[in-house]
């Protein structure tokens, strides 16, 4: 089968991502054999491939956000048919024992492993998955339409639950890519005022369209203190800015696995029991929640649908920040029904 794999992370510029035959891989006990019809490109997987985020095996086949049919099933696995369609996202597994686990927040669980990082991902024909790990997708999304859900939408959600915010309340988002266009559409079903800082005005027009309140840029203030605020650009700068327009007791959850670095800042901005909180992976709980909000909803994504030969030049793109919505990759190739197949 056809994979895009990174052997040695390498500048986005430079190819890290190499097109490769290798045979199909064997499902383990425990999991299902996925035929990949479409995989969303995270911000993750570029740093991944580029070595911002250092990587954990070599080589390996990134992505994480993964719409499959299952094709076979191996021992051990329950409620799972040949034929059903699936998703998979970053968490690919944990161990279900630790305090983490036990206490619902095994998105902390040391022994995690993640799609792309520790296990191959879904830049490629097939992968193999966990089938306790697997999701169960709404009917209502096509494949290159729920596969930026995955990642981008789940965390984002998390996001918005680590940074507190009710509904009604006035929310903040910095940055406004892939992850922060669906989350905004969850904080205006759930009646938030939103105001988004991004330096790009066509993000900004967008931001507007999905029913921000204010949008302006990093340096522009919103008229009003905010009671949360998420951080999307992995700029230690961008948490600073959002927790100097914070209200009293607010918090900044910061969405992002890597961050160039936290400046130093005055502790009178933290002083009145403000937050800062990263946003780690997420849970199995957090996305049955958030796909079955995103079904409500209806949440609208904005997928550029691309063939797997094209993942290097995505990885690009992305890179200089040339993306209106998501990057999907659609390795089923052309004259199959990937793109356009419902369960
Ligand atoms: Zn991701
Ligand atoms: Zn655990």
């Amino acid at each position: 089968m056809r994979a895009l794999v990174v052997e040695r992370p390498t500048p986005a510029a430079e190819g890290p991502l190499h097109p490769v035959d290798v045979p199909t891989p064997r499902p383990a006990p425990g999991e299902i054999l996925l035929r990949v019809s479409a995989c969303a490109i995270c911000r993750t997987d570029l740093q991944i491939a580029e070595g911002d985020v250092p990587a954990r095996r070599l080589p390996i086949v990134p992505g994480h956000q993964v719409v499959g049919l299952v094709e076979a099933i191996a021992p051990g696995v329950e409620g799972w048919h040949v034929g059903d369609r699936a998703g998979v996202g970053w968490l690919a597994g944990a161990c279900g024992q630790c305090e983490f686990c036990l206490a619902g927040r095994e998105n902390l669980c040391p022994d995690a492993v993640f799609t792309g990082w520790d296990r191959d991902g879904g830049f490629a024909e097939r992968m193999t998955a966990r089938a306790d790990f697997a999701l169960r997708l709404p009917d209502t999304f096509l494949d290159v339409d729920a596969a930026p859900l995955l990642c981008g939408g789940v965390i984002g959600y998390r996001a918005l639950k680590v940074a507190g915010i009710r509904p009604g309340g006035r929310l903040g988002l910095y940055g406004f890519g892939a992850s922060a266009s669906l989350a905004i559409q969850v904080a205006v079903h759930w009646d938030c005022e939103v105001y988004v800082c991004t330096r790009s005005e066509p993000e900004r027009r967008r931001a507007l369209d999905l029913g921000a309140t204010w949008a302006g840029g990093y340096e522009d203030v919103p008229p009003v203190p905010l009671q949360a605020a998420v951080t999307f650009a992995p700029a230690g700068e961008v948490v600073v800015t959002a927790l100097r327009v914070l209200e009293r007791g607010g918090t900044v959850a910061i969405n992002a696995i890597h961050l160039d670095r936290v400046p130093e800042f005055s502790y009178d901005l933290l002083w009145p029991e403000r937050s800062l909180r990263s946003v780690a992976n997420f849970t199995r709980q957090d996305a049955r929640e958030f796909l079955e909000l995103a079904a409500e909803i209806p949440i609208r994504t904005a997928a550029e649908p691309l063939p797997l030969s094209d993942g290097g030049d995505a990885l690009e793109r992305l890179k200089k920040g040339r993306v209106e919505g998501a990057f999907v990759l659609l390795p089923a190739g052309e004259g199959s029904d990937g793109a356009a197949s419902r369960p």
